[in-house]
């Protein structure tokens, strides 16, 4: 187990202790140190109120006040500290209406998700579980703090952030809490997009996605997402990690692009990637030749031949087919890709212009395709890529 982590936050912590107050390193960096995962970021909770934080250090930001946490820099780094705190009332099964202060570490953990998110440490690496996390860790269980039905009515994000934990640990979720996440797996309707979103992108990527899908199903969850709703899903069966962009690719080979994606507020990069990953599909499907697959390769590039390779399995359980393992699979299709005599347009020396003073034609819709068609030509090696042979061969093959 690594401790380095933390360590630098350490005179952070004493700083806090010097001046009367406790400090815990809590949530996810704890429970990532006794998984021996990575730990990214560090999270410290104090029993010092906000403006007392602001008054024992020369440098802070004010990053969310209002709900306790402060941005200290010490030493030119950034530690986030947030104060012990208990959350009102939940009107709308998302936030709470408010937060308050408080003094003691246990109220804080209490108001946390899971056991395993519940557990703090001090600065000699003393652990505080009040709520049998590390037991939960050690059975690799899920598990709400409290009365699950009550902790999901509160809050109905737990709900997917609970089998995001499942997928990417690889953890069973308790029979109690799994039971509480199905009666209230609608209240996920009242959540905002955003938020399902980017749990949902974790969950896919997680080792555990297998488990945590099946859960969703059984469950029923994405009946109350919008624009997933509109979908079969319950037919799909996901048994490797993927990403969002793979998860929305596949869905629209499935059954097409539906209405209303905008809904998912993703950003452009997503729905083009995933756009470009369903049409490189398309077009492959009806590849016949190996200079289809040549133009094919040249069109969507090496690395994306790599990803649709890697995915052929998920494609062939939901009755995807790509071209044969014997014609397509990875030895050839890095082959033929280094042969490319060109790799871009730009490579070509020839343009519209040279085009239209060659076959004295003025500019149109021909122009286009028959750029196109040089193109091809010359990646498939019907012509040399130079002026002159693309002219001979554009004299014989072009037709305006
Ligand atoms: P990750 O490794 O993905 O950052 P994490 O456990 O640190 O996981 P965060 O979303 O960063 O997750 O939240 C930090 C901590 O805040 C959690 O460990 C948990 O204790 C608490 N927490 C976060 N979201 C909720 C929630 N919706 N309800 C209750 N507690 C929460
Ligand atoms: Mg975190």
């Amino acid at each position: 187990m690594s401790k380095t982590a933390f360590y630098d936050a350490i005179p952070v912590m004493e700083h806090i202790s010097k001046h009367g107050f406790e400090a815990y390193f809590v949530g996810g960096a704890v429970r990532d140190y006794y998984l021996q995962r990575d730990i990214h970021d560090i999270d410290i909770a104090t029993s010092a109120t906000p403006d007392e934080i602001e008054a024992i250090f020369e440098h802070t930001i004010p990053v969310g006040k209002d709900h306790g946490t402060i941005n200290v820099v010490f030493e030119g780094d950034n530690y986030e500290i947030t104060t012990f705190r208990t959350e009102g009332d939940y009107d709308d099964h998302r936030r709470p209406n408010d937060v308050q202060f408080v003094r003691s570490l246990y109220e804080d953990v209490a108001r946390r998700d899971f056991t395993i998110n519940a557990m703090a440490m001090d600065t000699s690496f003393k652990l505080y579980d009040y709520f049998e996390g590390r037991h939960d860790l050690t059975a690799g269980l899920i598990r709400t703090v409290g009365d699950p039905n009550l902790r999901f009515a509160e809050d109905a994000l737990r709900i997917i952030r609970g089998l995001r934990f499942q997928s990417q640990l690889n953890f069973e979720i308790d029979p109690n809490t799994f039971e509480a996440m199905r009666n209230a797996a609608s209240d996920i309707a009242y959540l905002s997009i955003e938020r399902i979103i980017a749990e949902l992108d974790k969950l896919l990527k997680g080792s555990g996605i297998e488990k945590a899908f099946s859960a969703i199903q059984s469950i029923n969850l994405l009946a109350h997402v919008p624009y997933f709703n509109q979908y079969q899903w319950q037919t799909l069966s996901l048994s490797e990690p993927l990403t969002l962009v793979q998860f929305l690719a596949l869905l629209y080979l499935l059954e097409g692009k539906k209405a209303h994606i905008k809904t998912l507020k993703l950003s452009n990069q997503t729905l083009k990637e995933a756009d470009v990953l369903y049409s490189a599909v398309s077009e492959l499907q009806s590849i016949q030749s190996k200079r289809d697959l040549q133009i094919w390769l040249y069109d969507y590039g090496i690395t994306l031949a790599q990803t649709i390779l890697d995915l052929r399995p998920l494609f062939q359980n939901h009755g995807i087919m790509l071209p044969s393992p014997l014609f397509f699979n990875a030895t050839s299709v890095h082959s033929l890709y280094e042969q490319l005599p060109i790799r871009s347009r730009k490579e070509i020396p020839i343009d519209g212009k040279v085009l239209m003073e060659v076959l004295q034609q003025p500019s149109g819709p021909w122009l286009k395709q028959a750029l196109r068609k040089i193109e091809c030509a010359v990646i498939t090696q019907e012509t040399l890529n130079t002026q002159s042979d693309i002219i001979e061969w554009v004299k014989l093959n072009v037709e305006v």
